[in-house]
């Protein structure tokens, strides 16, 4: 069982790299913004409470999103977890090992994935996803093959995030420097943490990750 958190910035690459290590390895992504977006499209009270403050760019409480990552991890069952996008701030990261250790399990590596803000507009700008199998596209460095027609599942619904504007990735960058980056020393403190570059190609940053996950322990 191999449990790890892909950490960095929005746009370094977090759920790219998830999908590949579902599809590689059957581990399970656990993503609180796919979440708490799915818990805004069913309009639960929870998903229309988080709605505005999403938009913003800005973080939602501690509560909701461990709430939601332990409902997860007392009903899921999984050969290792994927947390990309949680933990976010100290107090996550705090809830996260309590509950790993509740369910007698550890964390075993985090990765940063460290890249430059420059490159990070570009990213969030050109993203766009597939409605119905979540893949993730980008309009110059991940296109379609066919344009407007997903290549993993042949959907048309291909999407944009309301969030993925230039005004809203500055407040989320802020936050992301904020609350989150603090994480790194954290992680570093307690000897789990890993740096990748994530300014690489898609497939030398998923080799990279492997080397991690094959060893994690180095
Ligand atoms: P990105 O892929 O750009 O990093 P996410 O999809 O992970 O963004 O998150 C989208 C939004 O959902 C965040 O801007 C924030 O409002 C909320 N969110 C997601 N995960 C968390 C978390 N762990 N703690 C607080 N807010 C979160
Ligand atoms: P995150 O989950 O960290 O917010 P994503 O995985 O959604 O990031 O990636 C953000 C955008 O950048 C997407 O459009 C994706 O196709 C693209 N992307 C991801 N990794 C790379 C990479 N290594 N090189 C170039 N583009 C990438
Ligand atoms: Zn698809």
């Amino acid at each position: 069982m191999t449990n790890i958190i892909l950490l960095g910035p929005p746009g370094a690459g977090k759920g790219t790299q998830a999908r590949k290590l579902v599809e590689e390895r059957g581990m399970v992504q656990l993503s609180t913004g796919d979440m708490l977006r799915e818990a805004r499209t069913s309009g639960t009270e929870m998903g229309k409470k988080v709605a505005a403050v999403m938009d913003a760019g800005q973080l939602v409480t501690d509560e909701i999103v461990i709430g939601l990552i332990e409902e997860k991890l007392s009903t899921v069952k999984a050969p290792g977890f994927i947390f990309d996008g949680f933990p976010r701030t100290l107090g996550q990261a705090d809830a996260l090992g309590d509950l790993l250790a509740k369910h007698g399990s550890t964390l075993d590596a985090v990765i940063e994935m460290r890249v430059d803000d420059a490159a990070l507009v570009a990213r969030i700008t050109g993203r766009f996803t597939c409605g119905d199998c979540g893949e993730v596209y980008h309009d110059v460095t991940k296109p379609t093959k066919v344009p407007g027609v997903c290549d993993v599942c042949g959907s048309t619904n291909l999407k944009r995030r309301a969030d993925d504007n230039e005004d809203s990735l500055r407040t989320r960058l802020m936050e992301y420097y904020k609350k989150t980056s603090p994480l790194v020393g954290y992680y570093y403190h307690a000897k789990k943490l890993h740096v990748v570059d994530g300014l690489a190609e898609i497939e030398a940053v998923a080799a990279e990750i492997a080397k991690v996950l094959d060893n994690p322990a180095t």
